[in-house]
């Protein structure tokens, strides 16, 4: 899987976009990456069911269910209820029959539990993928995917300084980094965190490292991740789906000057946030990758939800 990266504007800095957004299966974006290794996994163990759980606006969920339905098989969703409002990514949900169980926040991961008991007492084989495509083979794929930005530079002459995207589960964080301490690259990677605050945020972080690295068999010190894992939480607004006129007005001016869509949730909100990281650290010529991470459905979202001009 190989995505395009593009520059996109050349100003005080040259800023490049790696259009995750156009993986070429429903609509793309790093679940697409992380959800087509677990798929690859469910071939291999020859499981003939699938639980994850996620929001209504997940992109994981969406993309997941999307899967499971090209595969013929189905596919079990539990939601918390507290984020269950009708969204283009849950629509698309419904479109490909998965099985919804939307149960209070508190009874998410019992409900996953009995799911998959009840599953098994039907001498069903299932297979459980964390929320936002968590673990391993989600790390894994971003690891790929840092591969591939080194293929770029080697045969473009490039080096990016610095590399940002949006944190969420923090395993598209985890692959980046794994990539970085593995290459021994020197480079920021600037994760910017939609929802999580830190000390926890970048822990899950590091801690995914770690779990990575242990079931690879490789030995990189703690403090050597922990120097290398930088996570932002000053930009989360109101928290997970928030957004403010600062993130909703970079996201309208960037689609004018770009035609490239980002929604509110997670790549503007970061890329509102790396203009912004920009700015107040002085940072010129200098390469900057932003990973577009996808999520183009929720761009649709953003639409109806901020300019409800006459559709
Ligand atoms: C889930 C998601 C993220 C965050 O990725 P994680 O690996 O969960 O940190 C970023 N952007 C988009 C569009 C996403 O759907």
């Amino acid at each position: 899987m190989h995505t395009p990266i593009q520059l996109v504007y050349q100003n005080s800095n040259n800023i490049y976009f790696k259009r995750e957004d156009l993986i070429s299966f429903s609509f793309g974006g790093n679940k697409a990456r992380k959800a087509l290794y677990f798929f690859k996994e469910i071939e291999r163990l020859g499981c003939d069911c699938v639980v994850t759980y996620g929001s209504s606006s997940s992109n994981h969920c969406r993309v997941v269910a999307n899967l499971a339905a090209s595969r013929n098989i189905p596919c079990y969703i539990i939601g918390p209820e507290e984020a269950s409002g009708e969204t283009f990514n849950s629509a698309m949900m419904h479109l490909f029959n998965a099985q919804f169980q939307i149960v209070t926040i508190n009874q998410v991961h019992d409900t996953i539990e009995k799911t998959l008991a009840l599953l098994k007492a039907e001498g069903k084989n299932p297979y459980f993928i964390e929320g936002g495509g968590h673990g391993n083979l989600g790390t894994q794929a971003y690891l790929d995917c840092y591969t591939e930005i080194l293929e770029y530079e080697r045969s473009n002459a490039v080096h990016f300084d610095y590399i940002f995207f949006a944190s969420g589960t923090g395993t598209t964080h985890a692959g980046l980094v794994s990539g970085q301490l593995l290459n021994k690259d020197d480079r920021k990677i600037i994760g910017i965190s939609i929802a999580r605050k830190n000390p926890r945020g970048r822990q899950v972080v590091i801690d995914s490292i770690k779990s990575f690295l242990e079931s690879k068999g490789i030995e990189i010190s703690e403090e050597n991740i922990s120097r290398t894992t930088i996570f932002l939480d000053q930009y989360t607004a109101e928290g997970y789906a928030s957004s403010n006129s600062y993130i909703n007005e970079t996201i309208k001016t960037v689609l004018i000057e770009t035609g490239i869509p980002l929604d509110s949730t997670y790549t503007g909100k970061a890329y509102a946030a790396m203009m912004d990281v920009i700015k107040k650290q002085q940072i010129v010529n200098k390469n900057i990758l932003f990973i577009h991470t996808g999520g183009t459905p929720l761009f649709f979202d953003y639409l109806q939800r901020f300019w409800t001009f006459q559709i």
